[in-house]
């Protein structure tokens, strides 16, 4: 963060920008007429802001900021997917992923700058935490993505599993799903967002509490203490069961369930003892299972198990009358797959510096 830089729009809820407006001695509906132009019509410049006067655009260039991600690369899959790599104002990248007709349309966003929870066979948790995304910077990548694939009058949901621990960033992550929830702006009802968490129990208890309350998918992976600790570190301060109890006093709404993700890593955690153990850990919670065999990568010390074991994990769920999909990887030619988000280099702490400290 620069100091004593001017406030930044793209942070800014109606309410803030409202504030800043009145202090600066302007009418207040011009608040909302900016604010609009950011969230509704895809501005990108104060320039931009066609019905503002002249003067008034000035004087906005002269005393705030208005950044917005730039695109340095737009991919697509032969499935559709496309992966945008975005550069931040500090030159830092983060990836973001726009996901077609699953059923609905999908935005994958992440709230860091690489991860410092290290997973064993995530790329991001490679990097080492770089930095927190701002409000800014995790809602921008919304509306980059939807000015870029002409959805900013669609609907869309928005999945928080790209780079990075949502619930490491919590409060700038909470904010940002206010500011994307503001009737003003994308009106996204948080009904339409996923956040997908390793599960920091604390954070996890706060979230309970919270007003706007998005859909809850706990990256579980593992079905013993012993087992999940070697593949998801802050297992050791926040284990598996401590995290199962926080779910089952996690409110839900009446149709609403938990998602549990389970990456499946050959020879490691995917033996039918395993399925059943998971079962077991999951009687009594409204849940889906969503199995993720492992996208495998150079430096990603795992197998992919072959499709019949993955088949025989997902029929024991199945069996005992769980809901569970096998997600179909998408994205994988452009490394656009869960897992597989990583922009090279700023690397600047161990991973197990960056875990202490985060934990
Ligand atoms: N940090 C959060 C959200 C980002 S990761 C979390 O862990 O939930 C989003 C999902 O991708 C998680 O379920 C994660 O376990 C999964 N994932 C990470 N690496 C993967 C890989 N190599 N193959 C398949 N899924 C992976
Ligand atoms: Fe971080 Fe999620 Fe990757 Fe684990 S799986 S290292 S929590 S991004």
């Amino acid at each position: 963060m620069l100091r004593d830089a001017p406030p930044d729009l793209a942070d800014l809820s109606l309410r803030d920008l409202e504030s800043w407006v009145i202090a600066a001695g302007l009418p207040r509906f011009r608040a909302r007429q900016i604010f609009r132009w950011v969230w509704k019509r895809g501005a990108t410049s104060f320039d931009g802001m066609s019905d503002l006067p002249r003067d008034l655009r000035a004087r906005l260039t002269a005393e705030l900021r208005f950044s917005t991600p730039a695109i340095e690369r737009d991919e697509q899959s032969v499935d559709g997917t496309r992966k945008l790599v975005l550069v931040l104002a500090d030159r830092r990248r983060i990836e973001c992923v726009y996901i077609p007709d699953t059923p609905a349309q999908t935005f994958c966003v992440s709230t860091q700058v690489g991860c410092a929870m290290g997973c064993a066979f995530c790329l991001t948790g490679k990097m080492g935490l770089v930095r927190h995304l701002t409000v800014g910077e995790i809602a921008g990548q919304v509306r980059v993505l939807a000015a870029a694939t002409g959805l900013l009058d669609s609907a869309f949901n928005i999945v928080l599993m790209g780079m990075g621990e949502p619930l490491h960033n919590y409060d700038a992550t909470m904010q940002a799903l206010a500011l994307l929830n503001d009737a003003e702006g994308l009106a996204l009802p948080p009904k339409r967002v996923t956040l997908s968490t390793v599960g920091l129990v604390p954070m996890l208890d706060k979230l309970a509490a919270e007003p706007l309350m998005p859909n809850l998918a706990i990256s579980l992976h593992a079905t013993t203490e012993a087992q999940r600790e070697a593949i998801v570190p802050p297992t050791k301060k926040y284990g598996l069961h401590a995290i199962i109890e926080a779910c089952r006093r996690f409110p839900l709404s009446k149709r609403s369930r938990i998602t549990f993700e389970y990456v499946l890593l050959a020879g490691v955690n995917d033996s039918l003892a395993d399925a059943r153990r998971l079962v077991k850990l999951l009687d009594g919670i409204r849940a889906k299972v969503n199995l993720i065999p492992l996208n495998a990568a150079a430096g990603i010390p795992f197998d992919r198990p072959a499709d019949a074991a993955v088949d025989a994990f997902a029929r024991v769920l199945a069996a005992k009358g769980m809901t569970v999909s096998v997600r179909r990887s998408r994205g994988r030619d452009i490394r656009a797959a869960c897992g597989q988000l990583i922009v090279e280099g700023g690397r600047t702490r161990s991973a197990a510096q960056t875990l202490a400290a985060a934990l």
